[in-house]
């Protein structure tokens, strides 16, 4: 796709807050502190490897140590710039300068504010993120719209310093395995290496986590990279969905809702100005990190508006409150991702993690269930409107004969707040 784009507008825009943790709180954090010790450790110990496999005596040893403490000065050093910068906060309290846009914008109650477009709310942050990808335990920050390149490099650099890591201390291992041999057959051409019990363990373990490493990291940053190409983060391809779902004629819909969802238009997603643009929005240049743009007004597909996402927004809160439903929980369910493993696998592996806690009911309660997906079913009780989660359709009275009118129901009901509209809890778990 190659549309024409319609750059940003050069509205007044607030300026990017760093948000009420201090540099030391986010820094001095377990996660932060574990992600820092691991890398440090993984760091250290092939260092020390790669000096008596490779030794530095030759070009290609020197090349090879050289490059290996180049990786690890970029994963620590874009670590810390994700961390440092922060995703940019929306201020408390903003509102757009011209009051006509209010109308189209979120409102946020925490925040008691608008929320600028592709901003959501994280709630262990306690603010408004702008165009927020995911709130990262390990950064202890948000990943959004300031630091979404540094997270990007930190995960492309540590992927690669890991794979490194593993060939080095693979290598230091096999050289270990085979030193007595060639002390005494060798011709001296082999390096020899001896293990006492701790450096053995120190080897062990930093292969064990640089494959684990490797291994979680590659499929984040693929799945990332897929989303720069398209502009995208899995929050709004989340949304994205439920507005071309939001569209869909089901066949229980009566005249009026036919033709309320065809008043609503085709769906375009706005941000997408084809892979070659879309990857320049995030990659400005090899050497600057920050990302383009003021994080409030973004250049959009031709044909589309600086609201044309918001407004969807809003409009998917307005169908999902006519379309909440109450149901009757049939069997106790507790509320760990592990206790829906009794529903089937496919129940199992399909868990809206992704976007909110699981709840725990028991059998005989009422619940208003505002949406769903694949087996599962969103809502909250009466009486706390403020406690939603997640729970197996297959304990509900809806389960009755996969009657398909119940599933369509709750398929295409949308968003998560029923009561409350404006607090948006799309916040997403990192690895
Ligand atoms: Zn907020
Ligand atoms: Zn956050």
């Amino acid at each position: 796709m190659n549309a024409g784009v319609v750059e940003a507008p050069d509205w007044d825009a607030p300026q990017a807050e760093v948000g009420e943790k201090t540099v030391f709180r986010r820094m001095f954090h377990f996660g932060t502190i574990f992600a820092f010790s691991t890398i440090t450790m993984i760091g250290a110990v092939t260092t020390f490897f790669a000096l008596q496999a490779m030794p530095v005596t030759t070009y290609l040893g020197l090349f090879n140590t050289l490059c290996f403490l180049l990786w690890n000065y970029l994963t620590i050093g874009n670590l810390f710039n994700a961390s440092f910068f922060g995703p940019g906060y929306v201020p408390r309290g903003w509102k757009p300068t011209n009051s006509q846009h209010e109308k189209k914008l979120q409102f946020c109650v925490p925040c008691n504010g608008f929320k600028v477009p592709r901003s959501h709310h994280c709630s262990k942050c306690d603010r408004c993120c702008m165009k927020m990808d995911h709130h990262c335990p390990w950064i202890n920050n948000c990943v959004g719209h300031r630091n979404h390149q540094y997270f990007l490099r930190f995960l492309f650099f540590s992927v690669i310093g890991c794979i490194h890591a593993i060939i080095i201390d693979g290598s230091a291992l096999y050289y270990a395995f085979f030193a007595g041999w060639n002390q005494r057959y060798g011709d001296g051409s082999v390096p020899i290496i001896f293990l006492t019990p701790f450096s053995f363990i120190a080897l062990i373990f930093a292969i064990a986590m640089a494959s684990a490493v490797a291994l979680a990291l590659t499929f984040l940053f693929v799945t990332q990279l897929r989303y720069v190409f398209r502009n995208m983060n899995g929050i709004e391809d989340y949304i994205n969905g439920k507005s071309l779902n939001m569209r869909k004629i089901n066949d229980d819909d009566d005249e009026e809702e036919i033709e309320w969802i065809r008043s609503l238009g085709e769906w375009k997603y706005p941000y997408d100005l084809g892979w070659k643009r879309n990857f320049r929005e995030i990659f400005v240049s090899i050497f600057d990190g920050r990302t383009k743009g003021n994080g409030t007004w973004w250049p959009v597909a031709e044909g589309c508006s600086q609201f044309t996402f918001t407004i969807d927004q809003l409009l998917q809160k307005q169908s999902k409150r006519g379309r909440a439903r109450i149901i009757k929980i049939d069997q106790d369910f507790e509320g760990t991702c592990c206790a829906s493993r009794k529903y089937g696998w496919k129940i199992w592996m399909k868990q809206p993690i992704i976007d909110g806690k699981c709840l725990k009911v028991s059998a005989g309660e009422i619940i208003v269930a505002t949406r769903g997906v694949s087996g599962w079913v969103y809502g909250f009780r009466e009486s706390e409107p403020r406690n939603k989660g997640w729970f197996p359709i297959a304990i509900t009275n809806l389960k009755t004969n996969g009657d398909p009118k119940t599933e369509d129901t709750t398929t295409t009901t949308s968003d998560e707040q029923s009561t409350d509209d404006t607090v948006s809890s799309e916040e997403k778990k990192d690895v």
